[in-house]
Formats: structure tokens, sequence, C-alpha cells
């Protein structure tokens, strides 16, 4: 195996580069807009060839969008209609998770899936979907009797007839996969530009030319990545239109204190709105509830809804009768890009030369990632007439986490550094060396949910109360900035709002001074 490029990576240069505009215009080859798990891994593959190649994302970080937040279910295929691009990249996708993710140092556990009939009448429903999958492709598939499946899930509802078994199901984690493809194509030449957001595009036969929100843009060939933004960049170029609805889709997560609960992802069987309900453990070590199903207006709306969330309990108990309401930590949305003709759009597009599009990426856009990133990658190369590169750097390795670490190698690790053992976050036992190192590395954090994603510092029982205040003091040292500045995911989300005493002397009768010192406060 090829040796690791020595560089020192440094999250204040980073920082820096990625608030200020760009010096002048930026011309690349091809360029990629948006930093989710379908851009980062078209960039990865991209960087195998000789070319100028720039990503383009409006947050502040990869992974910010719909790859942060899905059911992170690496599916077997039997879901998608035959001779759709659905059915044809997902099951392609999923053979390649296994060496990818291993690759990439991402954890994936091929930990098999379930469709369970709740009723005999459902069984023809598991029968439909076997014989959809072996259309497919798909290895693997066997329907459980009640007894075989009351065997391998001990806690499954009474009402359980029978179930689909595929045994090439799969998790994994969607944002340590997104953050390590970008990372990868980073270290292979991306210029990834975070803060950086697309507005107008024009394209004149030969150039894109782009603004941007950091400075002007051009490329020969451009690849639209943008999630459910994906229409308003392709309907800028092209006369025939396409429409992206973000569907929106609600969890509930449950503490790893019920891990053991299921071992498989349990679905209910499919309608017409999508996978529907599942229950399935997470790599973490959690247990995932969700996702709902609804069509909304508003692209950035990932608020999560009383309604929703009741609607989630009361159809995953048919799953989990024993359901332990005391176990939910935390819940979230997120925004499925539902093309109107309910399949990923992919490839050139025919009235503009040179526009690639991945849209309409809903799920199972995850398991897909690595085949479109094959596909497109392959494509936009070839427009280029760019050769291969000789060399091609291995992937990133982040340091082991502390909480997998056997006792002896915490005592080494806590000689060598004392860093390693001071713990910050005590839910997920991450310590200030990990927090340090997830900064200072490729496509580093520089906000608190960019240390969450890549430490899971603040991803445990008490939801980052405790751990918040010293991952700031971390933040604000190694960036080199004010603990004011830094924000919980970039666009204005200040975590603190000034010191105590500026706060009360602003607001409160001069006397009331006195006894303030200088603690933070937050905004709530
Ligand atoms: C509820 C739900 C459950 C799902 N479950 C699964 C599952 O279990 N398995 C599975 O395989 N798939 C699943 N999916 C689908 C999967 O999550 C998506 O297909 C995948 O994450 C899409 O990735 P993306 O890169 O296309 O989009 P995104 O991750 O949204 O990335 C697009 C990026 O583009 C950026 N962007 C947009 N406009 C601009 C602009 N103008 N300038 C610059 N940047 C811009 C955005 O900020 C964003 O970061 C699920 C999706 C949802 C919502």
């Amino acid at each position: 195996m090829k040796q690791q490029q020595k560089i020192v990576w440094s999250g204040a240069d980073e920082r820096k580069r990625q608030s200020k505009p760009f010096d002048g215009e930026k011309v690349y080859d091809a360029c990629i807009i948006g930093g989710g798990v379908i851009g980062c891994a078209i960039a990865r593959e991209l960087s195998r060839w000789q070319l100028s190649l720039g990503l383009l994302e409006m947050r502040s970080d990869v992974s910010e969008g719909t790859s942060k937040a899905n059911s992170a279910i690496i599916h077997a295929g039997y879901d998608a209609k035959p001779g759709s691009e659905k059915a044809r990249t997902n099951v392609a996708g999923n053979q390649l998770f296994e060496p990818l993710c291993r690759e990439l140092h991402v954890p994936f556990r091929r930990n098999t899936s379930l469709v369970v009939a709740f009723s005999s009448d459902g069984l023809a429903g598991l029968r439909e979907l076997k014989s959809r999958g072996e259309i497919n492709g798909v290895d693997g598939l066997s329907i459980l009797s009640q007894a075989e499946l009351r065997r391998r899930e001990p806690a499954i509802g009474p009402s359980a007839a029978g179930a689909l078994l595929a045994e090439t199901g799969g998790i994994c984690s969607p944002y340590e996969l997104t953050i390590a493809l970008a990372a990868h194509a980073v270290l292979n030449g991306l210029d990834l530009q975070l803060n950086c957001k697309v507005g107008q595009i024009r394209h004149d036969g030969r150039w894109f030319h782009l603004q941007t929100s950091r400075g002007p843009v051009r490329c020969q060939v451009l690849i639209n990545a943008a999630g459910v933004y994906a229409d308003t960049i392709h309907n800028q170029l092209s006369r025939q239109p396409i429409e992206i609805t973000p569907r929106r889709g609600e969890y509930w997560l449950l503490d790893k204190s019920v891990s053991d609960a299921f071992s498989a992802t349990i679905f209910q069987l499919p309608t017409a709105m999508g996978k529907g309900i599942l229950v399935s453990p997470t790599v973490d070590g959690t247990m995932l509830l969700g996702p709902t199903a609804e069509d909304i207006d508003d692209k950035d709306d990932v608020r999560t809804t009383a309604q929703r969330l009741d609607e989630i309990l009361r159809v995953a108990a048919k799953t989990w009768p024993d359901l332990p309401r005391g176990q939910f930590i935390t819940s979230f949305a997120g925004l499925r890009a539902h093309a109107r003709q309910n399949d990923f759009i992919l490839g050139e597009v025919a009235d503009c030369p040179g526009l690639i599009n991945a849209a309409g990426i809903e799920s199972p856009g995850l398991t897909a990632a690595p085949a479109i990133g094959i596909e497109l990658a392959r494509l936009a190369a070839r427009r280029l007439n760019a050769p291969r590169r000789s060399q091609w750097q291995p992937a990133w390795q982040p340091p082991q986490p502390f909480r997998l670490m056997e006792t002896e190698q915490r005592a080494r690790a806590v000689r060598d550094n004392p860093a390693w053992g001071r713990i910050i976050c005590r839910c997920e036992q991450v310590t200030e060396a990990e927090i340090r190192a997830a900064i200072n590395r490729p496509v580093g954090a520089a906000t608190v949910d960019g240390i969450k994603r890549r430490t899971r510092a603040g991803m445990g029982r008490c939801q980052a109360s405790f751990c918040t205040p010293r991952v700031l003091a971390i933040l604000s040292e190694e960036l080199g900035v004010s603990r004011l500045e830094l924000t919980k995911f970039g666009n204005g989300s200040r975590i603190l709002t000034g010191r105590i005493g500026e706060t009360v002397r602003s607001h409160e009768p001069p006397a009331a001074d006195a006894a303030a010192g200088g603690l933070e406060v937050s905004h709530d």
C-alpha cells in the first residue's frame, strides 16, 4: 500500500481560506455543485484523472444537506422499479459499499434487512418484492416464516406474519462517508470551496460562467449535484425544465441502551410514498425510528413536528410493541429530493452539452452514491479527454476513537499525548486529542456540528449539554477565533451571544452589573 503523504493540515488556515472572497476568477476543467454524498463521490472518482477540479458547497461543511439526515441504510435493491436508474445504481452501489468503506475507514455493517408483513394478506406483497428484487439482480433474498422471523428477531410485534430477508442489506454512517469521500478527493487535488453559494449561471457554448457568493467561477464541465436545489441549477441552462419537490422525513433516535433490540433493519411493506417507517440499529449503536413522508414547499424546512413524530410511534409500535419511550435522545428531519418522474436524473443534458446532472437523488441515493460517482466521473473525464493520473494518494485515516481502544492502547495513547486522557464528551468518551485532530485534518471541522459528525462528541445521551462549552474552547484555540464567532453549523448559527457582563449591562439598571463576571450566555 502507498504511504500517506506527509502534510500538516491547519484548521486555522483552512477556515481563513474558506471565509474570504476568491482572488479573481477561479477556472476549472470540471466543477461540481453540491458537497453531499453524491457530489463528494463524483469528486473522489474524478480526482483519478489529470484535470483541475472544483467543488462548490454553499454551507460551511460537506454533508450539511440531506446526506447528514437519512436512514443510513444500504438497500439491497428489491424496492426500485425494474429498469429504472434507481434499481440499476442501487444494486451496483450496494456491491461497491463494503470495499469503499474499508478503503475510506468508514463504519459499515451488513446487518441484513427484513420487510415484514403484518397480516397473511401481506405475504403476497413480500413475494412480489422478492421477484422484483430478483429481476433487479439482487442476491440473497428469501421469504421467512413467522417462526423463523421470530427466532431471528424476538422483539418483533405479535401480528408479524412473515418477512422478506435481504442478506445484502446494510447500514453505514452517511456523514462520515461523505466527509471521507471529500477528504480523499482533496488529498488528490480537489479544490473544495465551502460557504460558496452558486447563483446565476451562463453557458457560452464552451464555458460555464458561474456567479458565486465568493466570486466568479468558470469551467468546461459542470456537474449538478445540488440535492433539493438541483432544479434551480438545471433550469437556468436547459429548455426542458425539471422539478424537485422536497419530501420531508422525520425521525426519532434512541439511546445505545436499547441497541440489542433488533439486529436487522426492519421495514414494513412499502407504500407509494416510500419505504415506510423502519426500525433500525445504527453503526454507532443507537436505534433509529422513521421516516415519515410529507411533500412540503420550503427546501430548507427540516423542522420536526409533534404530529409526525406521533405518527412514527403509532406505526413503529406494530414492529416494536415494547418500544421504550424513555430512551429517546433526539429527533431530526431530512428532505428527499423527489423528481416528478420518480427516478434519478443522471447524465449529460441533451440541450446543454457539458452539463451533467445527478438530480432527483432521493432514496436509495446513499446506496447508489458509489455507482453514480464512478459513472458520472467517467462521463466527465471522457468529455474532457482527460488522461488518468499515475499517482493516487490513499485515503485519510482518522485516529482510532478512544471509545473503541483496548485498555493497553488507551494507556499508550495517554503516555504519548496527555490530551488523550482528557475526556471532553462523557457520553461518547471523546477525548481532547480526537477533537483537535478533527479540526486539523483534510476537510476538518470548523463548527460544533462539524466536530460532532467527525468524533461523535455531542451525539450521546446528554446531546451536547455537557461538552459544548469545552468543544467551543478547543475550536476557538485551534482556529484562532473568539468563541463568540463560532457557530453550530455556519450561516449565522452562533451559539454564544456575548459576555454576561456586557449583556447584563445592556439590559439591566447599572447596579446589577457589579457581580457579573466574564461568563458567556447562550441563545437558548
Ligand atoms: C428521510 C430520508 C431517508 C433516506 N434514507 C435513505 C437510506 O436509508 N438509504 C439510501 O440509500 N438513501 C436514503 N435517502 C436518500 C439519500 O439520503 C440521498 O439520496 C442523498 O443523501 C442525496 O445526496 P446529495 O448529495 O444528492 O444531496 P445533499 O446531501 O442534499 O447535497 C446537496 C448539496 O448541494 C448544496 N447546494 C445546493 N444548492 C447549492 C448552490 N446553489 N450552491 C452551492 N451548493 C449548493 C447543498 O447545500 C447540499 O450540501 C434518504 C433521504 C431522506 C431525506
